[in-house]
């Protein structure tokens, strides 16, 4: 014969401990819903960057276009002067030097113009990098819109779970021995948070040692708490 209030007290410690599973992975998982927030905004963020830096790039060629041109029109305006300055020369030596000066500043235009012309071919390619580098943030920002919403949404159903189980807890603890709640505290503290566990076959759910027979026999027979003899957690029938 089973005693009735015995069955009652280990289905009120199995469910307690079924409550108090549940909440530790519940906080644990409110635990990590900043972490998870924060690598969805990482992304966004990464995105955000992404779209900036392509921007800065196509907006430093744009500055140096505009560099390049006010150098080709400086010496442009260098050779004009030279020029009209041979003119009105006589010396030899000093029409030979300015012929140099104007080879020179001819050059440099050329040089000048070359790197322009590059930097202006490749518009096209600096366009196509921003306008990709938008689209793939549009769809990044739409995604991480839609996933910290989802996060949100989860966030509050385990809150949710949390208070429900907070009040199932104080209806379990309310319905059980004080020592037998002073007692599964006690074993729980110690035993990471599992105080009652099935016997498995023939060993501890908790710390899979070997459970003598005899013991076996009595978590079957209910009569009365039955703890396993290596880490004390009370034993129920599987
Ligand atoms: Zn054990």
């Amino acid at each position: 014969m089973v005693d009735a209030q015995v069955v009652h007290r280990i289905g009120m410690l199995t469910r307690l401990q079924e409550i108090d599973t549940r909440l530790a992975e519940l906080a644990a998982a409110l635990a990590k819903m900043p972490s998870r927030a924060a690598a969805i905004d990482d992304r966004l963020q990464a995105a955000r960057a992404r779209v900036e830096e392509v921007k800065a790039d196509a907006a430093d060629d744009l500055a140096m276009i505009r560099r390049l041109e006010r150098e080709i029109a400086a010496t442009e305006e260098e050779r004009s002067r030279y020029q009209r300055q041979q003119a009105s020369i006589k010396g030899n030596k000093e029409y030979a030097a300015l012929t140099a000066e104007i080879a020179a500043a001819v050059e440099h235009i050329s040089a000048a113009e070359d790197e322009m012309l590059q930097l202006m071919e490749a518009e096209g390619a600096r366009e196509e990098a921003v306008a990709r580098a938008e689209s793939e943030f549009a769809r990044v920002s739409a995604a991480t819109a839609e996933e910290l919403q989802d996060l949100s949404a989860e966030e509050s159903a385990l809150k949710g779970e949390q208070v429900r189980l907070l009040k199932a807890r104080e209806a379990a603890v309310s319905d059980l021995p004080e020592a037998d709640l002073r007692l599964y505290e006690k074993i729980r503290s110690m035993r990471d948070g599992i105080a009652v566990v099935p016997v498995v076959g023939t060993s501890c759910g908790g710390c899979y040692q070997a459970v003598p027979p005899q013991r076996v026999a009595e978590a079957r027979a209910a009569k009365k708490l039955v703890h396993c003899e290596y880490c004390g957690r009370i034993l129920t029938k599987s």
